[in-house]
């Protein structure tokens, strides 16, 4: 039977977590009474999760399984469950059931009532670090005004999103995937439904500083120009100061002819300055120029390795 509603959930290293997940999962959506599919997806996890989750798809054939040949990413992860959901509506959801499953109903009961789009908004983030907090708020708020598209604030990838939705979304094959950007560019009816985005299960989070700082630059880089605006902005900046400096030292050169010579270290930190502008720039650039690079090589997204349950 074809079923109503795909659940999308990503995987790495969750072997504390799968077993809970699942249980909780299977009884909140059996009382909803929906007809619903839950495709997990292995993100080429190196602890027990791969065998667990076969063993969930072997005692219930709503669970399926896709494993990568690797660890691709959190959003690669999402990407592959959404391909291969069949649902007349998928809802994405972490495995560390910070995003309660209980939720899940509530976007529904809002998608009956004609939203496309259904994103889960958190009102209180608890168990997480001030560190954490802090720099979630300045990213979303940050990209919020870098960007033309209408990224809500606060709200991660825990989303229910229809059909319709979903079919544009499958279409957008580019490799920089920022999944809840991509589906806020899609447009249709959106609204929130919000929530208490809880402490983790089990285990810890697989998104460390440098994953997350990886993913918060992805995310900007893809969807606003600015940077490459402030680096001419920086060059405008920098040749008014030396355009200054020019005429501060016709001055100095009348009116006091002998502090001219020694003004070296002026000079000097002039270069640097605007060598150090000039690399910045370059840096920018490069950092479009290397993604329109692993753009153009167009490989696949990621790589499956096994699929459990998809032949029925
Ligand atoms: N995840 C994944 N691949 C990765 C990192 C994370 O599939 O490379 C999954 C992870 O198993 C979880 C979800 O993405 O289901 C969110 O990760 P996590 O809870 O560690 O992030 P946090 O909530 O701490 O931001
Ligand atoms: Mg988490």
């Amino acid at each position: 039977m074809k079923p109503e509603i795909s659940i999308v959930v990503p995987l790495y290293n969750e072997e504390l977590v799968i077993g809970e997940m699942a249980a909780r999962l299977t009884e909140v959506m059996d009382r909803s009474g929906l007809a619903y599919e839950i495709v997990m997806v292995n993100d080429g996890s190196r602890d027990r999760t791969a065998e667990l989750a076969r063993a969930i798809c072997a005692a219930d054939p709503r669970y399926k399984l896709v494993g990568f040949s690797r660890n691709f990413g959190h959003q690669f992860a999402i990407t592959a469950g959404m391909d291969r959901s069949r649902g007349d509506a998928v809802v994405v959801i972490d495995a560390d059931l910070q995003d309660p499953p209980e939720v899940i109903p509530e976007m529904v009961a809002k998608w009956r009532e004609g939203y496309q789009v259904v994103y889960g908004l958190r009102e209180k983030r608890e168990g997480e670090s001030w560190f954490k907090l802090f720099t979630a708020k300045m990213f979303y708020r940050l990209l919020k005004r870098l960007t033309s598209v209408e990224i809500p604030v606060d709200t991660g990838d825990f989303r229910l999103i229809d059909r319709r939705v979903l079919n544009e979304f499958n279409a957008m094959r580019e490799r920089a995937r920022f999944v809840r950007g991509m589906v806020s560019w899609i447009g249709f009816r959106q609204c929130a439904v919000t929530y208490v985005r809880h402490q983790r299960f089990a285990g810890e989070t697989k998104y460390p500083f440098n994953k997350m700082l990886k993913f918060a630059i992805d995310g900007l880089l893809a969807f606003s120009q600015v940077p490459l605006r402030l680096a001419s902005g920086l060059g405008l900046a920098a040749s008014a100061v030396s355009f200054f400096f020019m005429i501060y030292g016709v001055v100095v050169h009348y009116v006091a002819p002998q502090t001219v010579i020694p003004g070296w270290s002026s000079t000097f930190s002039a270069i640097l300055f605007l060598g150090g502008i000039q690399l910045i720039c370059l840096g920018v650039l490069g950092e479009y120029i290397g993604r329109i690079y692993e753009e153009i090589k167009n490989r696949p997204l990621y790589i499956v390795a096994e699929e459990v349950n998809f032949d029925q």
